[in-house]
């Protein structure tokens, strides 16, 4: 229902409750709480002025009631608490007068005020809650409502129907409160273990609700008959022995895993985890091999600009002799080139295509794309993914993430998705030898520099912002790249890049420090995703604190690229506990646990960007037990096709929508 439904709400209240996302009753019952006060009943006999007071008593004397203005009303009388006589003054209660009748125990909430040994009071409750403290919800606001307007409105709709999306069956297997109860507990908490209770409710239901869909996902995904090719394997042999290193064994078990998904009639789901540098690229150029083989276009997504050019130049290169038509378009291609790659996309000419999101707009159409590759994966939201998705018939889809992900995320975010692992890193490969330096220590860290470019070695340098800023007391591009070139201009050349170039002065930039043109490259993190140079064996992290655990890794995983020892120096005067993390591990995995655990759920990995991962009362980390339950639960439910049994029309309506399941 609209919100102007509810007394009291007009165009100007509704405005505010956009504001935080509210746009119908079903979005108002549901905004719970972000926490609860506790208030314990006062010990009236410690009492200062101004105290905040909370107390039970008995009304002594009829209430006497004077009217202000029109707006305004006031009451006083006065209550015994037991111990002592209060008067108690409220304003705007006019109506409650009739309810109020002497010897009545209510409870009163106000502000204590030593002059007259006086109440003014903010709250009474009829009632006495009969127990030694209330509990008062609290809810994130915006100027112009308070929390009380916000839990009023709330309460003059809390008895409207809403929906339980928890089957019968399983509110019972774990006696949850039931759907009303809670949601009331919820916004009029009265007790603490039933408020517990409540939460564990709602949780669950959004949990269950979560995995439901996943699970729906992944069954209609692997009912979705595929494309069935018929690849030979000395094809993919074939390819690999001409491959200019062996590829690792979780390497070769992924490329395995994927020829046999090509080739079986279920579409494929696949995400390809591994930490930087362990090479998925090599694995993805691969599979868009097999998918071109069999007469098929390939589409490779990425999320920077870099990155996509740095691949189309690497598939160009590996495979030179094959003659696979290759082109990169991202939002950046000239309007011309891009409207020939659209024409060749749609007539089949261009097999094989590697961009941006610009792979997703609406003029982008494919002739038969077979195959879906997204690098750098959790950049995307689920909405992407599926966008590019209904662009092929049912094409075959390879996800690629560098984030090794906790598992608590793996199961939920990409529950509907087969994961391969690459654990094992190509042979020869050290760990990136890291150092943790404060700003006074400069000079230390321009010596491991000049030593590496007096050995014929290249260096990153990373700043967190692109040009000065008064505000931030921050190192930027522009004045490293001075600096630099005081220090080592003279026999050395200092590049920079960053997101504001252009893509031919970027490519320009990349090109040249691949050729050892430049031996000092500035730049944002740009580079963060899988540029790949071999030589270059030091990078230079200014800030660093400025920056995530995990992106910080990443940054790194871009030097140790061969057999030389190589380094990163992490600059920064603060959080070097946190960074000292980077110095003791070169693991991915644990330091995505590590950023985890210090920043929560949320945040890390871009996943709140995205918007998969927000939700209303669980959290995932913290609930780690019961997403297990709910993901056991949901797909039970479906597999033993529950949803014939029960009645609950909304959840079956659920399972419809989302699905080819009948
Ligand atoms: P990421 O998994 O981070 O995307 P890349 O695919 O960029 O890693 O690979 C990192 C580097 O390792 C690349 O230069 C790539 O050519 C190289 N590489 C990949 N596989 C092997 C291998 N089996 N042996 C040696 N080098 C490899
Ligand atoms: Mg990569």
């Amino acid at each position: 229902m609209e919100l102007q439904s509810i007394k009291g709400i007009g165009d100007k209240t509704v405005k505010l409750f956009n504001k935080l996302g509210i746009y119908n009753t079903n979005d108002l019952i549901n905004y719970f709480p972000f926490r609860y006060e506790v208030i314990k009943r006062s010990d009236v006999n410690n009492l200062k002025d101004n105290d905040k007071i909370i107390i039970d008593g008995v009304i002594e004397n009829i209430p006497n009631l004077y009217r202000i203005n029109k707006k305004l009303d006031k009451m006083t009388f006065r209550i015994n608490s037991g111990e002592q006589l209060f008067n108690v003054t409220i304003f705007n209660r006019g109506f409650l007068k009739s309810s109020l009748r002497i010897g009545s125990v209510i409870t009163v909430i106000g502000k204590y005020n030593v002059k007259n040994n006086s109440i003014t009071a903010n709250d009474i409750k009829l009632m006495t809650l009969g127990n030694k403290i209330t509990i008062e919800p609290i809810y994130h606001k915006v100027s112009g409502l308070s929390n009380k307007q916000i839990h009023n409105y709330i309460n003059k709709i809390i008895d409207q129907e809403t929906i339980s999306y928890i089957p019968n069956y399983l509110e019972e297997k774990y006696h949850f409160l039931d759907h009303y109860k809670s949601l009331n507990c919820l916004h009029n908490p009265t007790d603490l273990k039933l408020l517990k209770q409540a939460r564990l409710r709602f949780k669950y239901e959004e949990l269950f609700l979560f995995m439901l869909k996943m699970t729906v996902l992944k069954m209609s995904k692997k009912n979705n008959l595929g494309l069935k090719r018929n690849i030979s394997y000395t094809e993919l042999t074939d390819i690999i022995k001409q491959l200019p290193f062996t590829l690792t064994v979780d390497q070769k078990k992924a490329i395995d895993m994927i020829y046999s998904d090509l080739n079986s009639n279920i579409a494929m789901n696949r995400l390809l985890q591994g930490d930087v540098g362990s090479g998925k690229t090599i694995v993805a150029f691969l599979t868009i091999y097999l998918n071109y083989l069999s007469g098929y276009q390939s589409a490779l997504m990425v999320p920077t600009e870099i990155l996509s050019i740095q691949h189309y130049h690497n598939f160009l290169e590996i495979f030179k002799n094959k003659n696979i038509n290759c082109r990169l378009l991202t939002g950046k291609t000239s309007l011309k080139e891009k409207r020939k790659i659209y024409d060749e996309l749609k007539t089949g000419k261009i097999d094989v295509i590697i961009g941006t999101h610009a792979l997703i707009s609406d003029n982008v159409n494919y002739y038969n794309l077979g195959l879906v590759v997204t690098d750098e994966q959790h950049r995307f939201g689920v909405k992407q993914r599926e966008n590019l998705y209904n662009k092929g018939i049912t094409p075959d889809i390879l996800y690629m993430s560098a984030t090794p992900i906790p598992r608590t995320y793996a199961i939920t975010l990409y529950g509907d998705m087969d994961i391969s692992s690459i654990k094992t890193m190509p042979s020869g490969r050290k760990p990136v030898i890291t150092y943790l330096k404060s700003n006074k220590e400069i000079k230390d860290v321009l010596n491991l520099m000049y030593n590496q470019l007096e050995n014929s070695h290249q260096i990153y340098v990373i700043a967190p912002l692109i040009e000065d800023n008064d505000k931030l007391d921050l190192d930027s591009i522009y004045k490293l790249e001075y600096k630099m070139n005081l220090a080592f201009g003279k026999k050395y050349n200092v590049g920079i890049l960053h997101g504001k170039l252009n893509n031919k002065e970027k490519e320009e930039v990349m090109s040249k420090f691949k050729h050892n043109d430049i031996q000092i490259l500035i730049s944002t993190t740009v580079v963060e995703v899988g540029v790949d140079v071999k030589n270059a064996t030091m990078m230079v992290i200014f800030d660093s604190y400025r920056f995530g655990l995990s992106t910080l890794h990443q940054l790194r995983g871009r030097v140790g690229r061969n057999s030389l020892d190589s380094y990163c120096v992490l600059i920064s005067d603060r959080e070097t506990k946190r960074l000292d993390i980077l110095t003791k591990t070169n693991d991915g995995f644990k330091i995505s646990e590590e950023d985890f655990k210090l920043r929560g759920s949320g945040d890390i990995f871009g996943i709140r960007q995205s918007g998969d991962m927000c939700f209303n009362i669980a959290d995932i980390k913290q609930d780690f037990d019961l997403v297990l339950k709910a993901k056991e639960d949901s797909e039970a439910f479906i597999k033993n096709k529950e949803y014939l049994k029960i009645e609950n029309k909304h959840i079956i309506d659920l399972v419809k929508s989302s699905s080819k399941i009948s």
